[in-house]
């Protein structure tokens, strides 16, 4: 059985997950909050004022938690003295969210990043539109990919977790 004083965490990638419906995201995650499941949202831009605005008006609770890959990748240059030089970065495309420039990441760095999130954040399952992580993946793991049969697909998946 179950701890029950350490509330169950799912994960949702937000770009092509979250953005590809905000009005079925906003009601899960409302319906999870409601059942005391801890909600992230795993993200690669920055974690900023703008991004919770985006993402409050289209009807996704503040109550969720937001996880930057972003923030995390830099903070760690930060510390460990290792920012990124003209030489050996490349500027990311703005998104609606994140229209701020910044710094793509490497793909394998930023897997690296979403796997250790997710591990520290007890994260039961992440629901990612991308293969690109799988191969550092150690959190079960649901592949959105916005068809039909994918809403029905992820309540039963959820369902399993939250039991
Ligand atoms: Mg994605």
């Amino acid at each position: 059985m179950r701890d029950m004083a350490v509330p169950t965490a799912v994960g949702f990638d937000i770009h092509g997950v979250v953005d590809s419906d905000y009005a079925f995201f906003g009601r899960l995650i409302r319906s999870l909050r409601a059942m005391g499941v801890t909600v992230y949202l795993l993200t690669g831009s920055r974690r900023s004022r703008c991004l919770r605005r985006h993402l409050s008006d289209r009807g996704i609770p503040r109550t969720v938690r937001i996880l930057s890959v972003y923030d995390t990748i830099m903070s760690s240059y930060f510390v460990h003295k290792m920012r990124p030089t003209r030489n050996n970065y490349v500027w990311a495309r703005p998104t609606a969210y994140c229209p701020e420039r910044q710094v793509k990441m490497d793909d394998r760095e930023f897997g690296r990043v979403k796997s250790d999130l997710c591990i520290t954040h007890h994260i039961a399952l992440l629901v990612d539109d991308s293969d690109r992580y799988l191969q550092h993946m150690c959190t079960p793991y649901f592949k959105w990919r916005n068809r039909p049969g994918d809403r029905r697909a992820l309540l039963h998946r959820l369902a399993d977790v939250i039991d």
